[in-house]
């Protein structure tokens, strides 16, 4: 058998194994703000990357679990990275309420398809390729643990950026599609918040007093909204609205937060202006408007090379029977932004397929966790011949 066949081998015989460590994590509860699960997941990967020789740092954070970085063989060469998150959307106790289960070839519970199973891809792929006595090939494993909240509690963006420099390459583990395409680009998302200050009063009493902060805010959504082009790739999404106190009173605050969706980087900054255009308008006398950044995604740039990492994927596929990936364009953002946005070619979306992330109906195809470990085995082999 060459070292394609043994690890390919090694796969089918670890199905067992491989499922247990899907469960292990998804068992975990790393949902958002849950750092003891976070560090959880952590300790859980980093044991088994040591296993395989890798040297692990740490990054540590107030509110969420570690970023790890794991590294082996030299990183003065072309190095490969493999990434993702350890984190999910979930609130603290959904492992138990939505165990991890089996029915019918798909696999539930949180975080199954984002990203759990992706993880248990990128560590079985390292260790099929070990036990098939191949390490030959630089690589760098980069897993964080608040990839969901877009980054709130770590610096895990810039901490990318910083250990992507000189890589030849990466891919993230990231929901897979039944359509089995890779993403080659993601668009952005600036998220934010807009407040209007109003005045309160009776509207019994004292009605001519009042400065509707509601109704200051229905002009700023409809023209916010008017923002939407889908033709040059992007639309904004007003998402929540808080506001007024009881139905008698003249509403004093309103806030809403957004979401803006961009393809293209450059588009960003003109985007921001015409909301801050907008807001500097006033519709009600006498209110006063406040625009504020929350968390933002940078956009996954489609580099000419990630296609040819595309065309690397698809040969694989080409010869070992597996079914061709496409590429991809996806609305959603993930950590493959910080790769890209230092020239690294990335492929993204390499992880277990399924659909419905982000819902308790989120379900993954368990056949896929195989396949996708065996092509991502015969992928980093072609990747080794080209470095
Ligand atoms: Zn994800």
């Amino acid at each position: 058998m060459n070292t394609k066949e043994k690890a390919f081998s090694w796969v089918d015989s670890h199905r067992d194994e491989m499922v247990d460590l899907w469960k292990q994590m998804v068992t975990i509860d790393s949902g958002i703000g849950v750092k003891e699960g976070g560090m959880e997941m952590g300790n859980l990967c980093a044991g088994i990357l040591e296993r395989l020789g890798f040297s692990i740092r740490r990054v540590s954070y107030e509110k969420c679990g570690d970023t790890l970085i794991a590294e082996r063989g030299s990183m003065d060469k072309p190095f490969v990275i493999l990434m993702g998150h350890m984190d999910t959307v979930f609130f603290k106790g959904e492992p138990l309420r939505r165990p991890f289960t089996i029915k019918d070839g798909k696999a539930y519970g949180p975080g199954v398809l984002d990203m759990k199973g992706g993880v248990t891809i990128l560590l079985s792929a390292l260790q099929a390729l070990e036990e098939a006595g191949y390490r030959d090939f630089p690589v760098k494993v980069i897993l964080d643990a608040d990839e969901e909240p877009a980054h709130m509690y770590s610096d895990a963006p810039e901490l990318i950026r910083k250990e992507s420099r000189g890589a030849a390459c990466a891919f993230n583990f990231e929901t897979g599609f039944t359509d089995h395409g890779l993403v080659v680009q993601r668009k952005g998302c600036w998220r934010f918040f807009v407040e209007v200050f109003g005045r309160g009063c009776h509207v019994g009493n004292d009605p001519e007093n009042g400065r509707s902060a509601i109704l200051e805010m229905a002009h700023k959504i409809i023209e916010i909204e008017k923002l939407t082009d889908f033709s040059k790739g992007y639309n904004v999404n007003a998402g929540t609205i808080e506001g007024g106190t009881v139905a008698n009173a003249a509403p004093a605050y309103c806030k809403i937060e957004c979401d803006f969706r961009y393809t293209h980087p450059e588009d960003l900054p003109v985007l921001r202006k015409k909301v801050e255009e907008v807001c500097s308008r006033t519709w009600v006398p006498g209110t006063k408007t406040k625009v504020s950044d929350n968390v933002g995604f940078g956009t996954m740039q489609k580099l000419p090379e990630n296609m040819d990492l595309l065309r690397l994927a698809q040969q694989a596929a080409e010869e070992n029977g597996f079914p061709v990936p496409g590429p991809k364009l996806c609305g959603g953002g993930s950590d493959a932004a910080y790769t890209t946005v230092e020239g690294v070619p990335t492929l993204c979306a390499a992880g277990v397929e399924g659909a419905r992330n982000h819902t308790v109906e989120e379900w993954a195809d368990v056949e896929s966790l195989f396949r996708r470990t065996k092509q991502m085995a015969a992928i980093l082999l072609k990747v080794e011949e080209t470095l």
